[in-house]
């Protein structure tokens, strides 16, 4: 059982982070902000796999106009991501974004800071700080210290405005280096973290260094919001965020797939089988296992510690649901049948 490291939680429009509420799945849209029918396309996507949170990048003031049209049409709440442009900022509140992530430290004029400050805390709309590795003030030399140095700096300007809704990421590209940052602003800060190693690569590389770095400190109770940052569709994020959640026991609702390697006692073509209950399962959201095993002679056994499974052999194949052998099945009608099955349950 984790125990969860306890954090000031914050209201991100109805979806709470912190203290002991459930980690929240976040990602983000590659589409123009703007561009309102394919960013909303794409975030229906992302909600339909099990996105909470989803972040869109703010570059003008048309992208900012744009949110009170992209929240009409959605249902999970919206971060708006700011560098530097205050304005900007500040027109995305006033659209009704639900969190915003922009670095005060990087906006020079003091008073537009105490603007966004007022108008965050009459709308109730709280600011993510994000520290990333590889763009530290030049005061800094890079190390895991000035991540932490960098973030007090930031969030000095908001305490001393007495605003305190507030959200903390470090984000680096060297999952080890995530790691040990992290469990440096778990110690220094009261503030809920949002978790990522940023600049990850493909669904592989990602999907290895995000469950190494997020994987360890999530398994210490340490973090409550992640994103899995992949150079694809963003849907693929969501699928890696889900798997990561259940398999350290911090999410029920998704369904996992236990399936043999495979090996020359193979007797049948189960590879296409596998991959098809793979796709499907994503889309079940109940706390089930499902087995899908190559041969009659180690299959059975393993199969009995899912909830549903199937053990194939030469011309059909064993269904074993909750360890007892049910029936046998055609070849041809396992996946008709598991899919029956799992509906069922
Ligand atoms: S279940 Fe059978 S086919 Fe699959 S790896 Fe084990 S022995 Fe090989």
């Amino acid at each position: 059982m984790i125990k969860r490291s306890e954090t000031r939680p914050i209201n991100v429009g109805g979806v709470q982070i912190g203290g002991q509420n459930k980690v929240i799945i976040q990602s983000m849209t590659n589409t123009k902000t703007k561009d309102v029918k394919a960013t909303v396309d794409q975030i229906l996507r992302l909600e339909k796999v099990g996105c909470e949170i989803i972040r869109v990048a703010i570059l003008d003031m048309e992208d900012a106009k744009a949110i009170s049209q992209i929240k009409k049409e959605i249902h999970i709440p919206i971060v708006s991501d700011i560098h530097f442009n205050p304005d900007f900022a500040l027109e995305a509140i006033r659209q009704g974004t639900d969190k915003v992530r922009l670095n005060p430290g990087n906006i020079e004029n003091p008073d537009k800071i105490k603007e966004i400050v007022e108008l965050c805390k009459e709308k109730h709309v709280p600011i993510r700080i994000g520290i990333n590795a590889g763009s530290l003030n030049k005061k800094y030399k890079h190390s895991e210290e000035a991540m932490i140095a960098s973030a007090k700096d930031h969030l000095r300007i908001l305490e001393e405005l007495d605003f305190h809704d507030i959200a903390l990421s470090f984000k680096s590209s060297d999952p080890l280096e995530c790691i040990n940052v992290y469990h440096l602003a778990a110690k220094e800060f009261p503030y809920p973290l949002h978790l990522g190693v940023t600049e990850a690569g493909g669904l592989l590389n990602s999907a290895i260094k995000s469950s190494v770095a997020l994987g360890q400190l999530l398994m210490e109770g340490i973090g409550d919001t992640i994103r899995i940052s992949i150079s694809d569709d963003p849907v693929e994020e969501v699928k890696v965020a889900k798997k990561l959640l259940r398999t350290v026991g911090l999410k029920k609702d998704v369904a996992n797939l236990i399936s043999c390697p495979t090996c020359g006692r193979i007797q049948y073509d189960m590879l296409p089988i596998v991959k098809e209950m793979e796709e499907y399962l994503e889309t079940v959201n109940k706390d089930i296992n499902v087995a899908v095993m190559g041969c009659p002679v180690n299959g059975p056994e393993e199969a009995k510690r899912a909830d549903i499974g199937v053990a194939g052999g030469k011309d059909s194949a064993l269904l074993i649901k909750k360890g007892q052998i049910v029936r046998s099945i055609p070849q041809s009608d396992i996946v008709k049948v598991l899919k029956e099955e799992i509906e069922k349950f």
